[in-house]
């Protein structure tokens, strides 16, 4: 497991040093739009505490942390008013995942019918 890098974007903008397009914020959780939104609705939600993925959260978080995690991507999937016709939930680990920002994210990605969910490789 990855150590956590205290200048990833994120933790850049939990710090409040770059800003972001906030859709949701109580006291374990972040959500904000995605910068390059590859969808009509491309929204993150993020732990507030400092885990590299799902890998690190599953194994250090405290119960209240994951269960806040899990229930804000319920609430932003019902603000963003994808939650009925449905969305997808994705998130990528580590570098055959195809993680970018090392800060546990989930990707809400929705507002349209999605394709195939990954293209064969
Ligand atoms: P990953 O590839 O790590 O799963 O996803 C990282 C996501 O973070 C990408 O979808 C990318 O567009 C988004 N992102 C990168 N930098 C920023 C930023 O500065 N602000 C916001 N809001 N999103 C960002």
């Amino acid at each position: 497991m990855s150590t956590y890098d205290e200048n990833n974007i994120f933790a850049k903008i939990l710090r409040g040093e770059i800003p972001c397009k906030k859709v949701h914020e109580d006291e374990h959780t972040l959500a904000f739009e995605d910068i390059a939104p590859q969808a009509p609705v491309h929204t993150l939600v993020i732990p507030k505490g400092k885990y590299v993925s799902v890998d690190d959260f599953a194994a250090r978080a405290t119960d209240a942390e994951i269960g806040a995690l899990i229930r804000a991507v319920g609430k932003v999937a019902r603000l963003k008013g994808v939650a009925d016709p449905g969305y997808r939930l994705l998130s990528n680990i580590g570098a055959e995942g195809g993680q970018v920002v090392p800060h546990l994210h989930f990707h809400i990605l929705g507002g349209v019918k999605l394709g195939t969910m990954l293209v064969k490789v």
